[in-house]
């Protein structure tokens, strides 16, 4: 995602360390301090401004969620929908999804959401795309036994590298929509991109995959 870059969003995020922990690497293992009740964590990895997050927050106060990007001009938009907001069951953790395992313990999160991730397109950037077996060695760590990835994007090439990346590292696919706005799948939470490119004619792909059966 390409934005202008705000000098003041490092302050503002620092501002507000109720929604956006400081030293998060102290609350491995005890994310569930920083919400109103203890219920199942599932992250965002990549959630630009934070539409999808935010609005799945609203949909279900039985889950907490954490909105985590590594843009600083970015994730202050997800900031500022969560100053107007005020989300018991929403944290923002300013990272670099790569290095998930220094912010969660083993099994912490629940389910690891994947919205239309860079696509990396070249071979030689392969490793950085956020469904490259690195990033699902962590997925993996951090997640429950049973831990879910739900991924969409509007990219084919993406979506089929994902899906072999995917079933190469042992993962099972719950389900698969290769257009999922033509299907009759409940709820569909749309992301800022998903909008953009949906309105654009393009076909949205998805998946759920889990580590074990
Ligand atoms: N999920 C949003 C959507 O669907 O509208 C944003 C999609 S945008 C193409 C991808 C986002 O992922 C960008 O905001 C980018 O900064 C973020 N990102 C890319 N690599 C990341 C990483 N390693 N850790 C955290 N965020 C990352």
């Amino acid at each position: 995602m390409r934005l202008r870059h705000k000098p003041w969003a490092q302050d503002k995020l620092d501002a507000h360390p109720q929604y956006v922990p400081q030293q998060a690497e102290t609350l491995r293992g005890q994310w569930q301090t920083r919400f109103a009740k203890e219920q199942p964590i599932h992250i965002e990895v990549g959630s630009g401004k934070g539409r999808f997050i935010v609005e799945m927050a609203k949909r279900h106060p039985e889950i907490n969620y954490i909105s985590i990007e590594i843009q600083t001009s970015v994730i202050v938009t997800v900031l500022e929908h969560q100053i107007r907001e005020d989300l018991p069951n929403l944290q923002i953790l300013h990272a670099d999804g790569r290095n998930l395992n220094q912010y969660f313990a083993p099994g912490e999160v629940s389910l690891v959401y994947l919205n239309f991730s860079d696509p990396w397109p070249k071979k030689k950037h392969a490793k950085r795309r956020l469904t490259s077996p690195d990033f699902l060695a962590q997925y993996q760590e951090i997640l429950v036994p049973e831990g879910e990835i739900h991924f969409k994007t509007d990219n084919q090439g993406l979506f089929e590298y994902s899906l072999a990346s995917m079933s190469q590292y042992g993962l099972y696919f719950k389900q698969v929509w290769l257009d999922l706005h033509q299907s009759d799948f409940p709820d569909n939470v749309m992301t800022e991109y998903e909008e953009k490119f949906s309105s654009r004619g393009h076909r949205i792909y998805r998946m759920e995959a889990k580590f074990r059966k």
